[in-house]
């Protein structure tokens, strides 16, 4: 892990839809390099704390700073994120390699050096065979692959994911969940990840942090929190059985 400072920072961060608080004053500060994992229950705010994060949401009030900077305003495409969603939200009329340049064409990126980004990203993600096919010939795991290689070819500081693996089987998630761990250690980024599942927190995170009703109740290492939850809805949720 290559921790040379403070990679995300939220700081007093509030979000309310109409009259019903989210997020409830929430700070959280994530180290450059470290694989953060909210996890929590369906309903308690984890989407929407990325969501804050991706500029996808206009948060009530707080700010939130990316590598020193206050992006609390800024345009998603400014803030040196990539997102990983669920629903994989590939374009379907694209092939692979259309999808994975996409972004890079809008932003003007020389065409050699789209070329080399997804080169790259098709040997790391293992996805060259799939580059001329389009999304409806690939199955959930390799689309899957081919959201992340979006992320990935735009060289970006952060990466979110969305419960990036709650709509595959047993077996591939088990399996992209290695591959998920393989890459961070591999590009050595901020990842921030959302999930439910506690087997995908444990193996994946080098820190938890537990929500409930829109607050963090409990910010540790997996064995930590494991082995000392800081309260019944922890221990509960995470904790060894007593
Ligand atoms: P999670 O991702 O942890 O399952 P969410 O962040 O999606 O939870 O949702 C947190 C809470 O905010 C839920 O009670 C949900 O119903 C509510 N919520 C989410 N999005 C909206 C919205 N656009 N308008 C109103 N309420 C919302
Ligand atoms: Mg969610």
């Amino acid at each position: 892990m290559a921790q040379n400072g403070t990679s995300v920072s939220i700081q007093d961060l509030s979000l309310s839809f109409g009259v019903v608080t989210v997020l409830q004053t929430l700070n959280l500060d994530v180290a450059e390099g470290e694989f953060i994992v909210l996890l929590g229950p369906s309903g308690c705010g984890k989407s929407t704390l990325l969501n804050c994060i991706a500029g996808l949401l206009d948060v009530s009030e707080g700010r939130i700073f990316i590598k020193g900077k206050n992006v609390t305003w800024e345009e998603p495409k400014d803030r040196g994120i990539g997102m990983v969603f669920q629903s994989y939200a590939l374009y379907p009329q694209m092939t692979v390699e259309k999808n994975l340049s996409f972004g890079l064409r809008v932003a003007g990126t020389a065409k050699d050096e789209i070329a080399k980004r997804i080169a790259r990203a098709a040997e790391i993600l293992q996805i060259e065979p799939l580059l001329q096919r389009k999304p409806a010939a690939l199955s959930g795991g390799q689309r899957q692959r081919v959201a992340i290689g979006r992320a990935l070819v735009r060289d970006v500081d952060v990466f979110l994911f969305d419960e990036p693996l709650s709509n595959l089987d047993a077996k591939l998630r088990a399996e992209l969940r290695v591959e998920i761990k393989l890459l961070h250690r591999k590009l050595q980024n901020t990842m921030i990840y959302v999930t439910h599942d506690q087997i995908e927190a444990m193996t994946l995170a080098d820190r938890i942090a537990v929500m409930k009703g829109g607050i963090i109740q409990q910010l540790d290492a997996p064995q930590t929190i494991y082995n000392r939850p800081v309260n019944r809805f922890v221990a509960g949720f995470l904790g060894s059985p007593a």
